[in-house]
């Protein structure tokens, strides 16, 4: 069986322990590799090989990084196909959804900070007649990446690419659950020629390998995306050493529906907001309200659209719905919808695990769940699901609706749809999130700020403000002699 290994110091190698856990294709729910189960050991050889790293890459022109990030990007490029089709089975999302949005992101994120750090520039601040003072911003040195399984190559090289372009040196983990893209990311940088040590990669558990890398007191700083509780976990171990941290965390996301809206646009694009990926997006949205004039119309031409999903073989082209990641997580998903049947909620659609036949006989699908009949502040419409499930409420009145949206603890991505130009700009204004999509969704350009408010995280990633995270910022102060 296969075996995934490290990479440190420009090499792949086994965990110190030889100790190596299971990784499941959710399409069949059976191991098909075996992952390091890497320890505080490993993260220390990491962290060594990047430091001993940080000195050359860190005085490496911008040009010469870029150079390097190209490389790795064309190589993704590449192997686009094959990267894919290794997404879906290690994440049991359908391939052609990693193929058009997960891999090509992936090349999209290196391409970006590769040029992105070549177009940096600093401020200067003159002190009339005594001084001027410049900004230098100097790359952190070692830091920490770690990202989750629902995006694994996506968010994984959406921290990577600008740590390296900034010119720091990385010890990333990718979610143990997901880990094979990952992997073959790091034989690219062999192949690419990255210098040895600029990036290593740990793989294993997050308790024990992840928090290896947050404890180390040679890591500056931890770019994490993942749960809010991880979140926590990760700033009660960081604080006291004051690493400069960025968090990424959950969402519970209102799509509000107005009746003046574009409606065939509405409806296609809230069927996917609501579901891609198996609704495992941080994005997606999960709680859709809908102007009561437009409310019955919408409820039945929706249940009627996502009925049409095809829920299959994450491999076949035909499939709109592949397997939910893990078992542990299937069940979490079934059980907030047991949940919202106890509070009073009607399912208007699935609701039920799917048992498929041939080899996805084991594998762990689901229904995509459509529920009515909730009141917007019930644990079903506060905590965050991460799965097929929406909910769909009837409002009347903006400030009504805005006092549902708002209603959650989490302020990460809302959806606003409506013809009206002012009414999008005044909710847009008024709602707590990070990210606003007007009349479309996940419409995503990379120099925008990206991130949540609330408890969705802390910092912004995204342009060149993932590039200063990675920067100790330092103020010069020249004073002139003008009387010379
Ligand atoms: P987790 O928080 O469970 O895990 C995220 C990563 O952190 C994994 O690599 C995990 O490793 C690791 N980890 C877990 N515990 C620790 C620890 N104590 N110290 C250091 N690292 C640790 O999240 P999930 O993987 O379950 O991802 C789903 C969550 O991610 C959802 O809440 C979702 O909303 C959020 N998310 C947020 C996004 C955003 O941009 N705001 C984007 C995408 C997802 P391991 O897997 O081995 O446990």
């Amino acid at each position: 069986m296969l075996k995934i290994e490290n990479y440190i110091n420009g090499e792949l190698c086994e965990p110190l322990s030889n100790l190596y856990l299971d990784n499941f294709d959710p399409s069949t729910g059976e191991v098909y590799s075996l992952i390091p189960d890497s320890s505080g050991d490993d993260v220390n050889l990491a962290v060594e090989a990047a430091k001993k790293a940080f000195p050359g890459w860190s005085k490496k022109s911008a040009e010469q990084r870029h150079d390097y990030l190209i490389k790795i990007a064309a190589l993704i490029e590449r192997d686009l196909d094959s990267l894919a089709e290794v997404e879906s089975v290690d994440n049991g999302k359908p391939k052609t959804l990693a193929k058009a949005v997960d891999i090509p992101r992936a090349v999209s994120n290196f391409k970006f900070y590769a040029t992105a750090a070549m177009h940096t520039a600093t401020e200067a601040h003159e002190t009339v007649g005594q001084a001027i003072n410049y900004t230098l911003r100097q790359p952190l040195g070692v830091v920490g990446c770690i990202s989750p399984w629902n995006l694994p190559l996506y968010l994984f090289t959406w921290k990577i690419a600008p740590a390296l372009a900034a010119g720091c040196c990385v010890v990333a983990k990718p979610s143990e659950i997901t880990p094979m893209t990952a992997y073959l990311l790091s034989k690219l940088c062999i192949e690419a020629g990255l210098p040895a040590g600029v990036l290593n990669i740990i793989h294993g558990l997050g308790a024990k390998a992840g928090n290896a890398i947050v404890a180390h007191k040679d890591v500056k700083a931890i770019s994490f995306t993942g749960g809010t509780k991880t979140g926590q976990d990760i700033a009660r171990i960081a604080a006291p050493m004051f690493k400069k941290l960025s968090l990424e965390l959950g969402g519970k996301n209102p799509n509000i529906i107005f009746a003046d809206c574009d409606y065939e646009e509405t409806l296609k694009t809230t069927v996917l907001s609501s579901f891609s990926n198996q609704g495992q997006i941080c994005l997606c949205g999960s709680r859709i309200f809908v102007e009561r004039p437009l409310y019955e119309r919408f409820k039945t031409d929706f249940i009627e659209k996502v009925s049409q999903l095809k829920i299959g073989d994450p491999l076949i082209s035909q499939t709109n719905i592949g397997a939910v990641v893990s078992k542990q997580h299937l069940e979490k998903v079934l059980s907030y919808i047991d949940l919202a049947k106890e509070e009073g909620g009607k399912i208007l659609l699935g609701g039920k695990a799917v048992k498929l036949g041939d080899r996805c006989a084991n594998g762990w699908f689901i229904e995509p769940t459509i529920i009515e009949n909730l009141a917007h502040d019930c644990r079903t419409n506060q905590e965050e699901i991460f799965g097929a499930v929406v909910t769909i409420t009837p409002f009347d009145a903006e400030k009504e609706v805005l006092n549902y949206a708002n209603s959650v603890e989490y302020g990460l991505s809302a959806t606003v749809w409506t013809e009206n130009l002012s009414r999008a700009h005044r909710i847009a204004e008024r709602l707590e999130s990070g990210i606003i999509w007007v009349n479309s969704w996940l419409l995503r350009d990379l120099r925008t700020p990206f991130g949540g408010m609330k408890q969705s995280g802390v910092g912004r990633e995204g342009g060149f403000e993932a590039l200063r995270f990675f920067t100790e910022e330092k103020n010069v102060c020249i004073k002139i002699n003008y009387g010379g």
